[in-house]
C-alpha cells in the first residue's frame, strides 16, 4: 500500500496569514515545524492503517519548495523537495504505483471568499484558473492528474473551504478541517496539538477506505483539457510574444490566456509557466 502525501503550507494547522508561510515572517521557522508535524501525523495515520510506503512531496513554492524540517520528518517516509523537478513540479512522485493521494495543508482555489490564503498556483499572477469552464484550484489539478493514473484522492486537510471544494468532486475523500476561515487571512483555529490527532485519525481512515476500494479515481474531466487563466496584472509584451510562438497557448484577451493540454502533466506545466516562467528571480515551479 503506497501512499502519496502532497504537503502545502497554507492549510497547515495554526497558520492564517501570508507572513506565516514566507521566509521573512517572524513565525516562519515555527510554521515549518508545524508543517512538518501535521505531515508526520498524516504519515503516522497512514502506516497505522497498513501503508507500506509513504512518499511525501513538498508543494509550497517558497525557498525552492524546501520547507519541511528534514531532521524532524518521520524517518519511515521519503521526501521529494527542491525546485526543477522533471515533469510537473509538485507531482514528480505521482505515478500509477501510488494507491492513494492525501492532500495535507492545502488551500482553497483562487477567488474563494473566505478561504485562508486562497489561490491557484500563483497568488501574485492569477486571478482565476478555469478548466472546461469551471473554476479550479490546486486540488482539482491533483485529482485530475491522479485520476489519469487511476489513483484516488483520499483525504484533504486545511480549512472548511478547501474541504468543501475537494469533496465536491471527490465525495469519497475524507476532510480534516483544522481551521474555519473567517476571511482570506483570519480563521478560528484548532490548536495544532489537537489538530494533529484529527489528522492522524483522518489519514488512517482514508488509507483504510482506499484499501477497501472505496475511494475512486476522479475521471469526470475528459482530456484534452481546455484551460483558461486570467492574469491579475495583464499579459506583458515579452510574455505575449512567447505565448504567440507556442502552439498550446492562445492569448484570448488582454488578461486571459487559453491553454490546451492532452494530459494534466502538460496542463500543470503550462499553467506553472504562466505563473513562474518568463520572470526574473522566480524559480518556484
Ligand atoms: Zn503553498
Amino acid at each position: 500500500m503506497k501512499v502519496f502525501i502532497s504537503v502545502d503550507m497554507e492549510g497547515i494547522s495554526g497558520l492564517v496569514r501570508w507572513n506565516d508561510v514566507v521566509t521573512r515572517g517572524i513565525d516562519y521557522p515555527l510554521a515549518r515545524k508545524l508543517m512538518t508535524l501535521d505531515t508526520n501525523a498524516a504519515i503516522e495515520g497512514a502506516f497505522s492503517a497498513g501503508a507500506t510506503e509513504v512518499i511525501v512531496e513538498e508543494n509550497h513554492g517558497i525557498e525552492d519548495l524546501c520547507n519541511l524540517l528534514m531532521d524532524e520528518i518521520d524517518p519511515r517516509c521519503e521526501v521529494i523537495r527542491g525546485a526543477g523537478r522533471p515533469g510537473s513540479t509538485t507531482m514528480a512522485g505521482l505515478d500509477e504505483s501510488i494507491d492513494v493521494v492525501l492532500l495535507v495543508g492545502h488551500h482553497g482555489r483562487a477567488g474563494s471568499r473566505p478561504g485562508i490564503m486562497a489561490h491557484t498556483v500563483s497568488y501574485g499572477e492569477f486571478r482565476s484558473v478555469r478548466l472546461n469552464g469551471r473554476e479550479v484550484g490546486e486540488p482539482d489539478l491533483f485529482a485530475i492528474r491522479a485520476g489519469e493514473f487511476g489513483v484516488p484522492i483520499g483525504l484533504v486537510t486545511g480549512d472548511q473551504v478547501v474541504a468543501e471544494q475537494v469533496q465536491a468532486i471527490c465525495p469519497w475523500a475524507g476532510a480534516v478541517i483544522v481551521k474555519t476561515a473567517l476571511s482570506n487571512v483570519a480563521a478560528r483555529c484548532i490548536p495544532p496539538a489537537r489538530a494533529r490527532v484529527m489528522i492522524e485519525q483522518g489519514s488512517a481512515a482514508a488509507v483504510s477506505k482506499a484499501r477497501a476500494g472505496a475511494c475512486l479515481p476522479y475521471t469526470a474531466e475528459a482530456a484534452p483539457y481546455q484551460i483558461e487563466v486570467t492574469m491579475k496584472n495583464g499579459i506583458g509584451e515579452a510574455l505575449a510574444a512567447n505565448l504567440k510562438a507556442m502552439a498550446d497557448f492562445e492569448v484570448l484577451d488582454q488578461q486571459t490566456v487559453g491553454i490546451t493540454a492532452s494530459d494534466m502533466d502538460l496542463g500543470f506545466r503550462r499553467i506553472a509557466y504562466l505563473g513562474y516562467g518568463n520572470r526574473a528571480g522566480l524559480t518556484r515551479y
